[in-house]
């Protein structure tokens, strides 16, 4: 068969012959000839295939460098790719929608703020009782992780890099403020913004190498609510009815090659890259673009159970045992010092920090 002109395959590929003239401009479907004479463009019928790819890929939204990339691959590469790039989309969607839960309860207090006739919107204030306790765990000289429990603030922060230490308690301290601070109805998201944008300066303003940072985990409590704020591979977990839910999603390298189908959460727990960060708090230079942090709000009921937890924890302890001792162990002490002797018991490889608050009706 002949060539098609950009009119005949446009008609026979279903495209726009502009789509067409762009698809070559970028390089994802440059014509099999164009007349020297003219510029016209002439397109080979065995290209339509690929044609009609590009259209399906942007249809979906992939960007165009990658929809380059997909369609140099064979097939079977391509749906790998394909299935990749959807994964991400759901990660980053999915933490989108907790920010825009978030933002819709924002703006709520923001409207029930400025009547003064509305009623009141929760029940009378809960309140929280909290242990913490942090250990250098069996192999490690030193104590990089920091933690703080506060009648309005739960934190914790593992540093990383020769100055890991200094990085995590300047985290913490900077969050401090949160303990005093007014927490004015609908200002919540930004004063948590503020105090992340504080911790993250904290961390610059020490005089590190550029190795050093720190992860950052905080539950802050407004009476009704807890607003969580993540960067990192800390992790904050929910005991609520006798499930644990973990409600933090790992900045790493091998939680997004989860997201990602290339690694099942067991190869993850295995991986020997496991702790490269893909997001924290870094002494690096301030022009490098500031991290943002996970947001999520949770209403609070009598009866929640927190765990904020370095992954000294994590890593080596299963969700399981996690599970059995938070709802086994009503003594918060006692919790945070059985979670730590798990973690020692099998090798205390790193440093390991928690953080156990339970919400309770006021007076309890
Ligand atoms: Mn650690």
């Amino acid at each position: 068969m002949g060539l098609l002109t950009i009119g005949a395959f446009a008609r026979a590929s279903r495209l726009s012959p502009k789509a067409l003239r762009l698809y070559d401009e970028l390089g994802l479907l440059p014509p099999a000839h164009v007349d020297p004479a003219t510029g016209y463009r002439f397109y080979d019928p065995a290209q339509l295939e690929r044609a009609r790819l590009v259209a399906w890929l942007r249809r979906i939204g992939m960007p165009l460098a990658r929809i380059r990339e997909v369609c140099g691959l064979e097939a079977a590469a391509a749906a790998d790719e394909v299935r990749a790039y959807w994964a991400e989309v759901e990660a980053d969607t999915a933490a989108r929608r907790d920010l825009a839960t978030f933002l819709i309860d924002h703006l709520t207090w923001k409207d029930a703020a400025e009547m003064p006739h509305s009623t009141p919107r929760t029940a009378p204030p809960l309140a929280i009782r909290y242990a913490t306790l942090s250990d250098p765990g069996r192999v490690r000289e030193t104590n990089q992780d920091a933690a703080y429990a506060g009648t309005r603030l739960l934190a914790v922060a593992d540093g990383y890099g020769r100055r890991g230490a200094p990085a995590s308690t300047a985290a913490i301290e900077a969050l401090k403020a949160l303990e005093t601070e007014a927490l004015p109805a609908g200002e919540l998201l930004n004063v948590l913004q503020d105090a992340v944008r504080r911790a993250g300066q904290a961390v610059q303003d020490l005089d590190t190498a550029a190795d050093s940072g720190t992860t950052l985990t905080a539950m802050l409590w407004t009476g009704s609510q807890l607003a969580l704020v993540h960067i990192g591979d800390s992790r904050a977990y929910l005991l609520r009815d006798g499930e644990l839910f973990q409600i933090t999603h790992d900045h790493t390298l091998v939680q997004s090659m989860v997201d990602q189908g290339r690694l099942t959460p067991d190869e993850a727990t295995s991986h020997p890259q496991r702790s490269l960060l893909l997001r924290a708090l870094t002494s690096e230079a301030a022009d490098a673009s500031p991290p943002e942090p996970d947001l999520r709000l949770h209403d609070a009921r009598p009866g929640d159970r927190y765990l904020l937890c370095s992954d000294g924890l994590s890593t080596v302890v299963p969700a399981d045992d996690l599970l059995r001792v938070l709802s086994t162990t009503p003594d918060r002490e006692q919790a945070v010092r059985d979670l730590v002797t798990l973690a020692n018991q099998v090798g205390g490889p790193d440093n390991v920090t928690c953080v156990v608050a339970d919400v309770v009706e006021p007076g309890l």
